[in-house]
This record gives structure tokens, C-alpha cells and sequence, in this order.
């Protein structure tokens, strides 16, 4: 009888089949600070969707996990093989396959990268307006955890790009959703039941996607104010104002210091400014004519004075560029100096003053830092936690989203669930749509053998995975 492995080197081959010393370290992790790494019993990389129905074919007779894999940037433990089993990595399935520019959409396997995929479509004159802040991750990945980042408060998630999907069920089909238009109402929309499910219903092979007219110029506007709380306030009326920002973001005052130093950045603000701001504004507006940025800029500059900004400055392109970049990269500023975990509860905008009160009130509570940049255009709170004691850091969490629940607002704005905010969800979530939710996971995964313990328990009692 022929073990799991051998099965898989049959349709494979051997140089697409990895197993112990052959398995790169890379693949036990994702960018979680929590998540314990866990090595998979085998790694396969496929070439076609018909490959994975096999994988998943071979999988389900010897009762072994599935994870999918991107570029491993997750920051929920989500590709993380915490049972072993089989590791299906897309590195090898990273081919655009169109640029159909009078749809204006893209088709892509799911390994090609943001960064591969924004060299393309700009040759074009298009841009694919998703980019969250590591622009190695994957397609796949960004459809698996529907990807946000710093653009959404002008083009949406990835969710609202996503048109079309080729995936294969638990069960080996394979399926085709949606299409190369925006309309379709013709039975469930399993395109999006799909997208942010994590890997727990569907392993996706191809995306059909969303692009748009790429706007030629750009400004980074920096305002500097006296607390967060008045950014919060200020970021409803700039978007109500209708200068229809590209990227509405808040820093406060640590995590400037600590992005900034990281970056050797220096932006030209004055020693009294700096001494006064707690929290600083960072708004991009996008144009297609040069005179309408500017006249953009003038009302947003007038607009925030009014709301309480201590100065106002455009940043010259080089600087901005830094600057955006070393915001991009706060994920790695707050984890060089120490921080113990990451969160990215999302409440409505509007609400996120009171939101920031409760979460200073947890961390005095527990004697905690906590300190945070995020997507204030969508409320989307990024928050870094400093607490070394495991129950205190843990009364944080259960905090923090507690209060962000309670404001209408979810654990995840982005990032997602995976297996690190696991508990804090199902212990906030409604039993009826949990249960809901366990019945469309049986539906697509009857096996529950996609992604185990991600986003929901498992079903199954216990795995005993044998791919050797
Ligand atoms: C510095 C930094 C900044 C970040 N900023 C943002 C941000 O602003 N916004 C944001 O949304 N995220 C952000 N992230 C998180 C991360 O980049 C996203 O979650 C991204 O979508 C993950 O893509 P990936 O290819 O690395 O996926 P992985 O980490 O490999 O996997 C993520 C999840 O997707 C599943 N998956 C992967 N491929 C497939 C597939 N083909 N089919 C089915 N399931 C699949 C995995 O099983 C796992 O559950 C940031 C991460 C870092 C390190």
C-alpha cells in the first residue's frame, strides 16, 4: 500500500514533494507573534488546480490536514501547519495570466505577489488598489484573509476587487465563480462566501480581479495634532469633506518616534510641534490633474486647521514615500522593540475616540502598553500590546475586544481570525451565525480537513496524521 507521500511524488514528482530536511523553516511560519511554529509532515507544490483536487484527493483517503500557503506574511497564524499534514505552497503557481484591459481586470494564480502583480498592471496605466503593508504577500493569501491595508477608505477591501475565483472544495471539485463583470445575481455569491474564509472552505487557484485607472499625481499631507482623540474626530468630517482621500491614517506619538527611527526619517517638523503632538494625521489624495490636487490639498489644509491640527505640511515625494513606507513597516518596529502581540480591531470610524478611551483605560488597568497607528478612514485600530505577563496580556485582548464588539465593531478588521484571535471570536460571536458558519464549513470541507482550527474549532476530534 503506497503511504500519502508516495502517492503525492506519483503525481508530482520528487522536486515538487518535500519532506523533513527538505522543508524550509520558512514554511512553518507565518508573521504572528503568537503562533507557535509547526513543521509539515509534507509540502506540495502544485502547478494546476486539477493537481490540488489530486493533493486534496490523496489528503481526505489518509485523513490529513490541508493548509494553504502564500508568502507566509499572515499575521494570524493562519497558514501555520499546526497539525502537520500537507502544506500546499503556491510558489510555483505564480503566473498573471491576463491583463484584460477593456474589463479592466486581472487574472492571476494565486502565488503571484502585490509587488509582481502593481509592476504589470502599471505598464498599463491601471493599478490594483489593494496594499496592505507588505507588498511580498500572495493573491491567494490576500483573498483568503480579504487583505485591507492603507488604500481601503478609497477603493474597499479586497473583497470589493474580488470578481471571480477558480477553487477546489474539501471534497476535490473544482469550482468557478463570478466573472470578468461587477453584476451577478444568479444564486449565492460563493465568491465571497470564499474570499476572508482563511483556507478553512476552499483552496483558491486563480482570481479574477478588479483594476483601475491609475492616478498620475499624488500628495502626502502630515499634520501633527495634540491627541488622538482629535484625529478621531477630525477623520469622519475630512471624509464627509469629499476630497476622497486614497490613505487616512493615524500614528501616534510612540509609534512615530519608534517607525521613524527605524527609518533614520526626518520630516522637517519643528521642535515645539513635535513636543506638543500626541498623535499625528497622515491623509494621501490621488488625482488625475495636477491644479484639482492642489486645490484638494488647500481644502483638506484649511479643514484640518479648523479641526485642531498643530501644523499642516506636504511632504516633498522622496519623504512621503519614506514615510508611507516606514508605516507600512510599523508591524516590524513594534516587534524590534518587544511587542507581544498585535491587534486590528475595526469599530465604526466614528467611534473610534471611544474606542481608544477603553483601551487606555484596560492598559492603565493592567499595567500595560499599548500603543497603535491604523486605518483611521476605516476605523480599523492597530494596536501594539507590551505585556509580558501571559494573564494580564491575555485581560488585554479579552478588553480590548470586548470593547470593540460593543461598539458595533469586530475583532479583525484585516488581519483575520486564524488560530491567535480564535478563542476571543467564538467567544464574541453570535451562537447562531457560529453554527451557521460550522454548517457552511461542512458544506464545502465534509471532511474538515482545510485548515483545521483556523477561524473556527475543528470538527473533527482528532487528526492523527501519517503523510509518511
Ligand atoms: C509588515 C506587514 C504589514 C501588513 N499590513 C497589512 C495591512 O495593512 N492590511 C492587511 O490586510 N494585512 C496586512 N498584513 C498581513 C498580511 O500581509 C496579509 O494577511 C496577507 O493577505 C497575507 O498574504 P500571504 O500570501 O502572506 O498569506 P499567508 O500568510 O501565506 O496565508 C494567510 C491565510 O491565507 C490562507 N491562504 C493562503 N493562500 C491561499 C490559497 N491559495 N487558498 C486558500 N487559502 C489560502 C492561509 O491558509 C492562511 O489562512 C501585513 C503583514 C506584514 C508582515
Amino acid at each position: 500500500v503506497l503511504s500519502a507521500v508516495e502517492k503525492l511524488t506519483a503525481l508530482l514528482g520528487p522536486a515538487r514533494v518535500l519532506t523533513g530536511a527538505e522543508v524550509s523553516e520558512d514554511d512553518w511560519h507565518d508573521e504572528s507573534l503568537v503562533a507557535h511554529w509547526h513543521a509539515p509532515d509534507v509540502v506540495a507544490l502544485p502547478h494546476s488546480a486539477a493537481e490540488v483536487s489530486a493533493i486534496i484527493a490523496i489528503a481526505r483517503e489518509f485523513g490529513l490536514p490541508v493548509t494553504a500557503r502564500g508568502s507566509g506574511t499572515g499575521l494570524a497564524g493562519g497558514c501555520v501547519p499546526r497539525e502537520g499534514g500537507v502544506l500546499i505552497a503556491f510558489r510555483e503557481m505564480s503566473a498573471i495570466l491576463e491583463i484584460d484591459v477593456d474589463n479592466q481586470v486581472a487574472v492571476v494564480q494565486p502565488g503571484v505577489s502585490l509587488r509582481q502583480l502593481d509592476e504589470v498592471v502599471a505598464r498599463h496605466g491601471l493599478v490594483y488598489p489593494v496594499y496592505p503593508g507588505e507588498s511580498s504577500a500572495s493573491l491567494g493569501g490576500n483573498v483568503a484573509t480579504n487583505a485591507g491595508g492603507m488604500r481601503a477608505v478609497k477603493y474597499g477591501v479586497t473583497r470589493h476587487q474580488v470578481l471571480g475565483l477558480e477553487a477546489v472544495l474539501g471534497t476535490g471539485e473544482v469550482i468557478r465563480t463570478g466573472g470578468k463583470f461587477v453584476k451577478a445575481t444568479s444564486g449565492y455569491d460563493l465568491t465571497q462566501l470564499i474570499v476572508g474564509s482563511e483556507g478553512t472552505l476552499a483552496v483558491v487557484t486563480e482570481a479574477i480581479l478588479r483594476l483601475y485607472p491609475r492616478q498620475p499625481h499624488a500628495a502626502t499631507v502630515l499634520a501633527p495634532f495634540r491627541t488622538v482623540a482629535e484625529i478621531a474626530t477630525a477623520v469622519p468630517r475630512i471624509v464627509q469633506s469629499g476630497v476622497a482621500p486614497m490613505i487616512l491614517e493615524y500614528i501616534d506619538m510612540m509609534s512615530m518616534a519608534a517607525i521613524t527611527a527605524a527609518r533614520g526619517l526626518e520630516l522637517g517638523i519643528g521642535a515645539a510641534v513635535k513636543e506638543a503632538a500626541l498623535a499625528y494625521l497622515v491623509v494621501v489624495l490621488e488625482s488625475r490633474d495636477p491644479g484639482r490636487l492642489d486645490e484638494d490639498i488647500e481644502q483638506l489644509g484649511d479643514l484640518i486647521t479648523t479641526l485642531g491640527a498643530l501644523d499642516v505640511y506636504v511632504l516633498p515625494a522622496r519623504a512621503a514615500s519614506d514615510l508611507i513606507e516606514a508605516r507600512e513597516r510599523a508591524f516590524f518596529a513594534a516587534k524590534a522593540a518587544g511587542a507581544n502581540e498585535i491587534i486590528d480591531t475595526v469599530v465604526p470610524r466614528a467611534q473610534i475616540p471611544e474606542f481608544l478611551a477603553e483601551v487606555s483605560l484596560i492598559a492603565q488597568d493592567t499595567g500595560s502598553m499599548v500603543i497603535g497607528c491604523g486605518h483611521a478612514g476605516d476605523g480599523n485600530v492597530h494596536l501594539s500590546v507590551f505585556q509580558t505577563d501571559p494573564e494580564r496580556l491575555e485581560r488585554v485582548l479579552r478588553g480590548v475586544f470586548a470593547a470593540g464588539a460593543a461598539l458595533g465593531g469586530a475583532v479583525s478588521g484585516e488581519h483575520g481570525i486564524g488560530t491567535d484571535k480564535r478563542s476571543h471570536f467564538l467567544a464574541l460571536e453570535d451562537p447562531a451565525k457560529l453554527a451557521l458558519m460550522r454548517r457552511i464549513k461542512t458544506a464545502f470541507d465534509p471532511d474538515g480537513i482545510l485548515n483545521p482550527g483556523a477561524v473556527l474549532e475543528p470538527e473533527t476530534a482528532s487528526m492523527q496524521p501519517s503523510a509518511r
